[in-house]
């Protein structure tokens, strides 16, 4: 899952007032549907002291697959009637963008080795119930009681930092979790092309029942029922009795809202990329083998890349890519095998300063 996310600036008594909220109170709006229904996506909005901080999520092959890339959908995302009446009136603190795993591809075992004891987002405890910081944390807890074992007798070997998955198992259920991902996620990468087939509809029934994040502006409103027998149902049934159901069930109509009101200003991804702090390393962390590039079917990567670091050269007809306005979310590493990606040198890279 890929994410875009800004921190944009609000004062504390504007927050309060428009989240109905006491000193010191936050609170968190998860939504899902537009603008991000047809890549499987969600949003989240949240409160600071005296910011807020708005994401919008996306599967990454489904983004990179859709080609509408998440930043243009963020900037839909902004004009959503209740997103809008939340943010209107701040002013751009930072800019982000990252993936999140959501675990299951490596295996337990794999968690450990000589000298290493992979913890949190590239550890694969993360799954759809235990997801981000809270498995991150445990990780880290687990992680450093091991490894303060480890120091007094002076022995990192594999043997010896299983402790970690002891530990793990005694003090946390992720260890089961874990599991359950694994399987999730072979079960998921096997059926991947039905699901994406399906997800939509699925998206567009929630979008009904989460009315206030998920308001479709300007646009005639399916109904769930009609939307879930067109969608689904009407796929699975045999031809004939398709025939005689369809007619009757119609995808229908209910609420078409359309909302009239100044749309938020833009500042553009060049303004969002000067409010990251990037230190420019020496070598390129990044290096692409362009002679796949004139091939490429789709160029996925120039949809993809949240930094807009990918450009396409008609003149010579290859790919330009910029390696220093990275914001190293790793989402051009996992969708095309052109990409040879690592970290910038320690130091050096993006920094995120703000939450
Ligand atoms: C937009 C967005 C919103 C999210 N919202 C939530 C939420 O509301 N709740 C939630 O629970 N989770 C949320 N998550 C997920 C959560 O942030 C991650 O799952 C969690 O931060 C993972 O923690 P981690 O310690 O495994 O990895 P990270 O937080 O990614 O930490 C890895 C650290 O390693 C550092 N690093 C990388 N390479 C090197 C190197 N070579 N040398 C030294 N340091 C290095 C990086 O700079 C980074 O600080 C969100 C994620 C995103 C992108
Ligand atoms: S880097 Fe080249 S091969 Fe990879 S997605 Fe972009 S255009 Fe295609
Ligand atoms: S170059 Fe790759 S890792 Fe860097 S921001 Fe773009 S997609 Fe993310």
């Amino acid at each position: 899952m890929l994410a875009v996310k800004e921190v944009l600036d609000l004062p504390p008594e504007t927050i309060e007032e428009r989240f109905n909220l006491l000193p010191n109170e936050g609170c968190c709006y998860t939504g899902f549907g537009y603008p991000s229904d047809d890549v499987g996506g969600a949003v989240s909005l949240y409160t600071n002291r005296d910011s807020l901080s708005l994401a919008l999520f996306g599967q990454v092959d489904m983004v990179a697959a859709g080609g509408v890339s998440l930043h243009s959908k963020y900037i839909q995302l902004k004009e959503h009637p209740f997103i809008h009446a939340c943010v209107k009136g701040s002013t751009l603190r930072e800019y982000q963008a990252h993936i999140i795993s959501d675990g299951g591809r490596i295996r337990l075992k794999d968690t450990v080795g000589n000298g290493v004891i992979l913890c949190g987002d590239a550890s694969g405890f993360n799954n759809v119930v235990y997801v981000g910081v809270p498995p991150g944390m445990a990780c880290g807890m687990m992680a450093a009681e091991t490894v303060e074992r480890a120091l007094k007798k002076n022995d990192f070997r594999r043997k010896t930092l299983k402790q970690y998955l002891a530990l793990m198992k005694e003090k946390t259920t992720l260890v089961e979790s874990h599991a359950e991902a694994r399987k999730q996620s072979i079960w998921f990468s096997k059926r991947r092309p039905k699901l994406k087939q399906y997800r939509s509809t699925i998206a567009s029934v929630l979008d009904n029942y989460t009315y206030n994040v998920s308001t479709f502006m300007g646009k005639e409103r399916p109904s769930s029922g009609g939307v879930l027998y067109h969608g689904i149902i009407k796929d699975l049934l045999p031809a004939p009795l398709r025939w005689i159901v369809s007619p009757f069930v119609r995808k229908g109509t209910d609420v078409a809202l359309t909302m009239d009101y100044d749309s938020v200003a833009d500042v553009g991804r060049e303004d969002r990329m000067a409010s990251v702090i990037i230190q420019k390393g020496t070598h390129p962390h990044i290096k692409v083998d362009g002679s796949a590039c004139p091939e490429c079917d789709n160029r996925q990567c120039i949809v993809s890349c949240p930094a807009g670091n990918y450009e396409w050269n008609e003149q010579d007809g290859t790919i330009l890519f910029n390696h220093e306005g990275c914001l190293e979310c790793g989402t051009c590493r996992y969708i095309c095998d052109s990409v040879d990606w690592s970290y910038p040198s320690h130091g050096m890279g993006v920094r995120f300063r703000w939450g």
